[in-house]
């Protein structure tokens, strides 16, 4: 019988832990290299729809994000100025009749630490900054930046956007800067007398820019992010302080009720909005990616994590049925993958247009649309997104070794590097 095989994953994030926790529950062979001093999330909201809620339940895991998660009652779209409802389609219950699980929000924190405690102490290794990959047909090899290096027979690059990994198998490409900004901050909801701040999912959509809000942390705190067009700023990082003035001068104009919420937060944190155009492959010798390192995308449609979270199970569920032909279960795993994930990068950049709309007309349009939507047999989201909410990754069909010999034969023959 094969050896079961031994997989290192660079970067303990969402995506990371998820296939970290996905393989280990097959009884595979792991270790996550991060390169914080500890496994964390910062201090923001992440919302979980459907599809990312089935995978969790696959892993056994859905009892412990309901705790610490939250189910809205509607998702309400509004207007910018007088906070009019554009959309109200109920969510809970709903969601789980007709795409087969609830959408939950979460703190990411939450959330990161239902996983790190999926797995023992000793699979992490912290204040591992990976530098460089190398690989070949029959092993992966990541260095590091205190000079200490690990072999593998896979390496799986989970190290967020500014992948070393990607760089070091693709070769350097810069992301895309999408020219535009957004703030975050959290609430105690009990800060607001009762009725002021909505339990529903929320979206507010002006020209330039839209905020949304929702309940984590079962309901007692407020997740707010603000998103506006804007080149004035283009760092990007999770933990950038910014002045609350910011804020509230970008959104002076905007519904009082919501600038109640949004300038009641102790700390703001802001950063620039950047994706990467699809790659073409992820996987080179026995190294791969997952998450954004694979394909970092716009938050506009809520899929970059829950992306993250379908690839970690898919790559372990192709592993742990291949086990003895570890390049072809990569390649069969890009190929389960990589339709799907262009398909969110690209309708996240569409979405993100029709979101910050600036004529009076074409706003009345998509206000109609959404207002009708799901009334009208369209999905039951009313932003249109049923598809990706209906997907379920354990039910997707187990590759089979013919599938896989035949997509060898067709790398074989291609003229990609
Ligand atoms: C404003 C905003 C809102 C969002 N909201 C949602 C949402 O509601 N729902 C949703 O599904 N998605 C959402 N996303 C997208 C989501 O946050 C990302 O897609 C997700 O965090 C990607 O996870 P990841 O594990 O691939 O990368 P990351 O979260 O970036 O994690 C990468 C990890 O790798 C580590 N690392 C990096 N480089 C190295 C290295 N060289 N060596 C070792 N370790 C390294 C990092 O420290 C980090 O721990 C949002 C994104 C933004 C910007």
């Amino acid at each position: 019988m094969a050896r079961k095989p031994r997989i290192a994953i660079i970067g303990g994030g969402i995506g990371g832990l998820t296939a970290a926790v996905a393989l280990h529950r097959r009884g595979i062979e792991i270790e996550v290299f991060e390169q914080s001093a500890k496994i964390g999330e910062i201090g923001a909201g992440l919302a979980l729809t459907p599809n990312a809620i089935k995978a969790y339940r696959a892993l056994a895991l859905e009892a412990e994000l309901t705790a610490i998660g939250f189910e809205a009652d509607y998702q309400v779209v509004r207007n910018w100025d007088n906070g009019s409802v554009i959309s109200r389609v109920p969510r809970k219950g709903i969601y789980t009749r007709e795409f087969g699980a609830p959408y939950l929000t979460m703190h990411r924190a939450d959330l990161v630490e239902v996983l790190r405690r999926q797995l023992p102490d000793r699979v992490f290794h912290l204040d591992s900054r990976c530098i460089e990959i190398e690989t070949s047909d029959k092993w992966a090899r990541a260095r590091f930046a205190d000079g200490s290096e690990t072999e593998a027979d896979i390496v799986v690059g989970a190290d967020g956007i500014h992948s070393v990994v990607r760089r070091s198998l693709f070769g350097p490409e810069a992301p895309r800067f999408t020219g535009c900004v957004c703030w975050r901050g959290l609430v105690p909801l009990d800060a607001f007398p009762p009725g002021v701040i909505s339990s529903d999912g929320t979206m507010y959509l002006g020209p330039r820019s839209h905020v949304i809000h929702y309940l984590v942390r079962g309901g007692q705190l407020v997740n707010f992010v603000a998103h506006v067009e804007s080149d004035a700023w283009t760092g990007e990082s999770w933990t950038q302080e910014c002045e609350r003035s910011e804020v509230m001068e970008t959104y002076a104009a905007w519904y009082e009720p919501l600038l109640r919420l949004l300038g009641s937060a102790d700390r703001y944190y802001k950063w620039a909005l950047y994706d990467r155009n699809p790659l073409d492959r992820w996987s080179k010798g026995r190294a791969t990616l997952v998450g954004d390192s694979a394909h970092a995308m716009l938050p506009y449609i809520g899929q970059g994590a829950c992306m993250a979270i379908e690839d970690g199970y898919i790559l372990a569920a192709v592993l742990a049925q291949i086990p003895d032909d570890l390049g072809g279960a990569l390649a069969h795993y890009e190929r389960l993958r990589m339709p799907r994930t262009r398909r969110a990068i690209l309708d996240a950049r569409a979405r993100g247009q029709e979101m910050h709309l600036t004529s009076r007309w074409a706003q009345l349009k998509r206000n109609v649309k959404m207002a009708l939507h799901h009334r009208l047999g369209g999905d039951k989201t009313g932003i249109q997104l049923g598809s990706f909410y209906a997907y379920d990754v354990a039910a997707d069909p187990p590759p089979s070794l013919a599938q896989v010999s035949s997509v060898k034969t067709r790398r074989a023959g291609s003229s990609r590097p």
